[in-house]
């Protein structure tokens, strides 16, 4: 038995080099070959071995990440310190193109062993925009937690990552994920562990900054409902990073066949012609105004409650630019309902595409000075402000 157990090591080792030359091969020869004989018919003769090779590569490329698999769902390594035993919960192929890098499993994955298959998953599935079909499905998502196995609880929820389990085990599964064009880093274990001392002094100046490390990485917070106050308190998050995201992932998907990098400039361009204009920010009215040299607008079709019009003496009120009064209306009466801010602001966009000369002044305004937007509304998060400075951000001139 101990004989077959060496024999097998040997096999398995072999394979891994074998794996790794050919992959060298085809990585240095194939480009030179497709340049020499381009439209000639030795570059026919030469697509047969090298689709052969290719075939092989990614033939070997399965086998070992099988066995690497293998080997993880047997790890014990930190036994003694799970309290509910080892349970490696991941999800990976040579294929995906989108790796997710998460924390830890929490208990109720731990029992199901599908990894985010909590209130925290659907959020994240709602940000990407992908349905549990594409989620789940390994050719192309992978998920490798920073810990692959529930590490149990403590005084202030769930315990980090276990510390062993990334050093042990991500470089050679990552050496395997051959096709990943984006990593999402999510929360600050997997923000330190990849971006290093590229990382932010914060979690949240790390996500605010997601542009650094695009293409290859996007940071995110975590997202479980226990950072509901961080998601309303950072209302850009979902205004500008979330649409940016499901363009990204949906633009990962659509060309599953073709091998070429994406283009991810998509965003790059956009952004650096807006950065390159002053800022657009918006604010509560009720909070003290900007130093002079911003131009204000107050964005709310009713003048905000106890504000005497002295006190915005120098703001121009625009209240054209706010939601129609039916619009309005119907959002309030429906405010405690989540599901219903996306319909408001579909239908807010809507009146606005068709409303230019009331968003026009504003968009003049920002070609010579910083611009805020204030408004009334107690919620920060989701109110029509945020709506109108994603928009007006995104409108180009
Ligand atoms: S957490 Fe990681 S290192 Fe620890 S037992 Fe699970 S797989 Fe092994």
């Amino acid at each position: 038995m101990a004989g077959n157990g060496a024999l097998s090591a040997w096999a398995k080792g072999i394979r891994i080099v074998l794996c790794h030359l050919l992959d060298w091969i085809f990585a240095c020869f194939a480009p030179i070959f497709r340049r020499c004989v381009a439209d000639t018919f030795a570059a026919r003769f030469i697509a047969a071995p090298s689709f052969f090779c290719r075939a092989t590569v990614r033939t070997f490329h399965a086998i070992a990440l099988t066995d690497l698999l293998a080997e993880i769902r047997a790890c014990r390594a930190c036994e003694h310190a799970l309290p509910l035993g080892p349970r490696p919960v991941l999800q990976a192929s040579g294929t995906a193109r989108l790796l997710i890098v998460g924390q830890a499993p929490g208990a109720k994955v731990h029992a199901s062993g599908v990894p985010w298959d909590d209130a925290s998953g659907e959020r994240l599935r709602e940000w990407l925009g992908i349905d549990t079909t594409t989620f789940y499905d390994a050719r192309r998502v992978a998920i490798v937690p920073m810990g692959f196995c529930y590490p149990g609880r403590g005084g202030g929820g769930d315990n980090p990552p276990r510390a062993e389990c990334a050093p042990l085990w991500h470089t050679r599964l990552l050496d395997q994920l051959t096709n990943v064009r984006l990593t999402l880093l999510v929360g600050q274990y997997a923000q330190r562990y990849f971006l290093g001392a590229r990382r932010k002094p914060s979690l949240t100046e790390t996500v605010q900054a997601w542009r650094e490390y695009a293409p290859d990485y996007v940071p995110l917070p975590h997202p479980s409902p226990r950072n509901q106050p961080w998601f309303k308190r950072h209302a850009w998050f979902e205004a500008e990073v979330l649409p940016a995201l499901r363009r990204h992932v949906t633009e990962l998907f659509a060309d599953t066949e073709n091998a070429a990098p994406i283009d991810m400039t998509w965003d790059n361009a956009q952004e650096n012609a807006q950065m390159t204009k002053p800022p657009i920010t918006i604010q509560r009215v009720y909070e003290p105004l900007p130093e002079a040299g911003a131009a204000c607008f107050l964005v709310d079709r009713l003048w905000p409650r106890g504000i005497r019009k002295e006190t915005l003496a120098h703001v121009t009120w625009a209240k054209d630019v706010a939601p129609s009064t039916a619009l309005r209306q119907w959002f309030h009466a429906h405010e405690h309902d989540p599901a219903h801010w996306d319909e408001f602001r579909e239908r807010y966009l809507a009146e606005l595409a068709a409303n230019r000369v009331a968003w026009e002044p504003i968009v003049r305004a920002r070609e010579t000075r910083p611009v805020v937007l204030l408004y009334g509304s107690h919620d920060t998060a989701r109110n029509h402000a945020v709506v109108l400075q994603a928009f007006l951000k995104r409108e180009r001139q």
